[in-house]
């Protein structure tokens, strides 16, 4: 498995990309505004956008994607998500007055874009992947992945989320994490706002690993907001965490 960070950023700036996940080449965890950094063959490519949730920087370059391409489009672009956040999307963005309609674009009966509401405990197989999605706790609805290759391998990616009792239950049923992409979007002093906006702080964060039973061999930190990504790697590298880390930066990738 092919693991692409095309965004990874909470915010915005040069070199500052919002989250985009790019896997084998054909799959997309959210649709970021890392999504502009591909050439348009590259878009081509992508059959599949799971979604973790409907906010801004995790949509915002799907509705660019699909006026882009809705003219070239052989078959639709499946867009998975909980039911709530395709209700969002049908409601909010793609009701024609912020943006067409691509699922009746360009044809009622052969559109660009297709719905697949995700059920919560159902998983889907995608080529040689099966991709389940897994508990999150933010301020919408929003659900992580895990996504599991043909030889087992397994990387999972936390969504938008902050510290949870049942989310952290839900994790030490999955058994062996190889990759972990956990958000840290907030350093220990804005504690408050992350739990106002249910995000993470290095302490938070510690505290999940902590109850984890295993621990990732790796943990990838995504979603530092720009102004304080320096100040979150000096806290989470003061921090004795259980496994190796790495921060994101848009460009990198992985094999797994
Ligand atoms: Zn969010
Ligand atoms: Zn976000």
């Amino acid at each position: 498995m092919k693991i692409e960070i095309l965004g990874c950023s909470g915010g915005m700036g040069k070199g500052e990309f919002t989250t985009c996940i790019r896997i084998d080449e054909r799959l997309l965890i959210d649709a970021g505004s890392g999504l502009g950094e591909i050439s348009q063959t590259e878009m081509l490519a992508i059959k599949q956008i799971f979604l973790t949730h409907a906010h801004l920087d995790h949509i915002c370059f799907l509705p660019l994607l699909l006026d882009n391409l809705f003219e070239l489009l052989e078959s639709p672009i499946e867009v998975l998500a909980l039911p709530e956040t395709v209700e969002v999307l049908r409601k909010h963005i793609f009701n024609w007055q912020v943006w067409p309609d691509f699922s009746e674009l360009p044809d009622k009966y052969q559109p660009a874009l297709s719905y697949h509401p995700l059920s919560r405990v159902q998983p889907v197989e995608t080529g040689d992947l099966t991709v389940f999605p897994i508990p999150a706790r933010h301020v919408v609805p929003t659900c992580g992945y895990r996504v599991v290759s043909a030889e087992g391998k397994v990387f999972c990616f936390s969504g938008d989320t902050t510290y949870d009792e049942d989310v952290l239950q839900a994790y030490n049923q999955l058994g062996l994490i190889n990759i972990l992409m956990l958000e840290c979007a907030f350093p220990d002093r804005l504690n408050t706002v992350a739990g106002h906006s249910k995000h993470l702080t290095p302490k938070r964060l510690l505290h999940f690993l902590q109850g984890l039973d295993q621990p990732p061999e790796n943990l990838l930190i995504t979603h530092m907001k720009p102004a304080f990504r320096a100040e979150i790697i000096n806290e989470l590298n003061n921090l004795d965490l259980p496994s190796t880390l790495h921060f994101l930066s848009s460009g990198d990738t992985f094999i797994l």
